[in-house]
C-alpha cells in the first residue's frame, strides 16, 4: 500500500530515544529558518543551496510518481467498470465535486489575495510558460510522442497518456495486463518510498529556504501564511456545508443534520490522523451503522473514494497555487486557471489518502502552469494544519457520495439514517 509520508522518525537525544513526527520537524525547520533569516539577513544566501537541493529532488519525483500512481489508480478502477452503473456514477460525482472544490479554492484566493502582500522574486523565470490559445492548449494535451512528454516533464501530456494506458490495460486480456500492472504497482510503491526518503530531508530544505526568504523579506512572510490557513479553513467549511450536506439535501432529499451527526466520528478521525485511508474503517462503520448505507455499497464506494476522491486536497491546491502565484507576482491567464482545475482534478486520482500527499501533488499542479516550486518550501511548515482540514473534507466527500449512491440504488435504510 501507499506508504505513510509522515512516518515517525526517531531522533536520538542522549540516552532517551524520542520519536518526533516528520510534520513537527518540518514546522520546527520553518520556525528556525525564519529566526535564522531575521538574524542573518542577506547572508542566508549561503545556505540557500540546501533548499535548492530539496526542490531539485522533489522535481526528480514528479514525473515517475505521477505516471505510475495514475496508472495504478486507473487500473484499480477496473472493478468500478465491472459494477458499471454504481462505479461510473461514483466516479462522475467524485470528479465533478473535486472540480467544484478546486474552483472554490481558486475563487477564495482570487477574492482575498492571500499572497498579494508578498513580493518574492522568481529565480526560475524560465519556468513561466508563454500563454497559448485554448484550442492549441487542448490539442497540446495529447502527446504526439509520449516519451518526449515524459522526458520534458509535460505534466498534462503525461496525465493524458497515463489515462490512455491505464484504460487500455483494463481492456486487454487479464493474463497479459497483470504483469504490466504489477510492474507499475511495484514502481509506484518504490516511488512512494522514494518520496518518503525525500520528505525526510524536508525539514532541512524548508529550514534553508525559509531562512533565505525571511532573510530577504523579514517577518512580512508570516502574515500571508496565517491568511492561507484561514482561507483554506473557510473553503473547507463552505465545501462541507454546501457540497457535503448541500448535495445530500438537494439531490438525496435527506436531512443534512443526520448526515453530519452520522459522520462526525469519521471527521474527527480524519482531522486528527490526516489520512483518508487510515480513517477508512471508521468511515465504513459510520456509513453502515449511522447512515444506513448498505455494506455492498459502502465497501465499494468508500475505498474507491479514499483512492480517487480528494475534494479537500483539490480545494487546498486551488488556494495554494494562487497564493504562490501572487507571492511571486506572476499573473495567471484564464487558460492557466483551466489547466489548474484539470490537472488538480486528474491528479487527485493519483493522490494517496495519506498524510502530506497533497503537498507533493501541489508540486505537480505548480509545474503544470510553470510556477516556481520554491513556493512549496514556504508553505510546507504549515502543511499539517492544512492537511487536517483537507482530509476532513476528503472523508466527508466520500461519505456524501456513499449516501447519494446508496439512496439512488435503494440501498439506504432511511430509518437508520434518520435515527
Ligand atoms: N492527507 C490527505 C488524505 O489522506 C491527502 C493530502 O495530503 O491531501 O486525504
Amino acid at each position: 500500500m501507499k506508504e505513510n509520508l509522515a512516518a515517525n522518525v526517531t531522533i536520538n537525544t542522549g540516552n532517551a530515544r524520542k520519536p518526533m513526527t516528520l510534520w513537527l520537524k518540518i514546522l520546527i525547520g520553518m520556525v528556525l529558518g525564519v529566526i535564522t533569516g531575521i538574524i542573518l539577513g542577506d547572508s542566508t544566501e549561503m545556505i540557500r543551496p540546501i533548499g535548492t537541493l530539496f526542490i531539485n529532488i522533489i522535481r526528480m519525483l514528479i514525473v515517475p510518481l505521477v505516471f505510475c500512481s495514475l496508472i495504478v489508480g486507473i487500473t484499480s478502477m477496473k472493478d468500478a467498470s465491472k459494477m458499471s452503473r454504481v462505479g461510473i456514477k461514483s466516479i462522475v460525482i467524485y470528479l465533478l465535486t473535486t472540480a467544484v472544490a478546486i474552483s472554490i479554492g481558486l475563487a477564495l484566493a482570487t477574492i482575498f489575495q492571500p499572497g498579494g502582500s508578498l513580493n518574492l522574486s522568481v529565480s526560475l523565470i524560465n519556468e513561466v510558460k508563454p500563454t497559448t490559445s485554448i484550442v492549441d492548449a487542448l490539442l497540446g494535451m495529447f502527446p504526439t510522442n509520449p516519451i518526449a512528454a515524459l522526458a520534458t516533464g509535460n505534466i498534462l501530456q503525461i496525465i493524458v497518456f497515463a489515462i490512455f494506458l491505464g484504460i487500455s490495460l483494463i481492456h486487454i486480456d487479464e493474463s497479459k495486463a497483470r504483469p504490466v500492472i504489477a510492474a507499475f504497482e511495484g514502481f509506484a510503491e518504490a516511488m512512494y518510498k522514494m518520496t518518503e526518503f525525500v520528505m525526510k530531508f524536508a525539514p532541512y530544505g524548508v529550514y534553508a529556504l525559509m531562512a533565505w526568504v525571511a532573510g530577504q523579506y523579514g517577518l512580512d512572510v508570516l502574515m500571508p501564511l496565517i491568511n492561507v490557513i484561514v482561507l483554506v479553513y473557510i473553503g473547507c467549511i463552505i465545501h462541507i456545508l454546501f457540497i457535503g450536506g448541500g448535495l445530500v439535501g438537494l439531490i438525496g432529499k435527506l436531512n443534512p443534520k443526520c448526515f453530519y451527526k452520522g459522520i462526525f466520528a469519521a471527521q474527527i478521525m480524519a482531522f486528527t490522523t490526516t489520512s483518508t485511508s487510515g480513517t477508512l474503517p471508521v468511515s465504513m462503520k459510520c456509513a453502515s451503522e449511522n447512515l444506513g448505507v448498505s455494506k455492498s455499497i459502502s465497501s465499494f464506494v468508500l475505498p474507491m473514494g479514499a483512492t480517487i476522491n480528494m475534494d479537500g486536497t483539490a480545494l487546498y491546491q486551488g488556494v495554494l497555487v494562487l497564493f504562490i502565484a501572487q507571492a511571486y507576482g506572476i499573473d495567471l491567464s484564464l487558460l492557466d486557471y483551466s489547466t489548474i482545475i484539470l490537472t488538480a482534478t486528474l491528479a487527485s486520482i493519483g493522490t494517496a489518502g495519506i498524510p502530506g500527499a497533497g503537498l507533493i501533488m501541489l508540486s505537480l499542479v505548480l509545474a503544470s502552469v510553470g510556477l516556481p516550486l520554491e513556493g512549496i518550501a514556504i508553505v510546507a511548515g504549515i502543511d499539517r494544519i492544512l492537511d487536517m482540514a483537507r482530509t476532513t473534507v476528503n472523508v466527508t466527500g466520500d461519505l456524501m457520495v456513499s449516501v447519494l449512491i446508496g439512496k439512488s440504488e435503494r440501498e439506504l435504510d432511511i430509518n437508520i439514517y434518520n435515527q
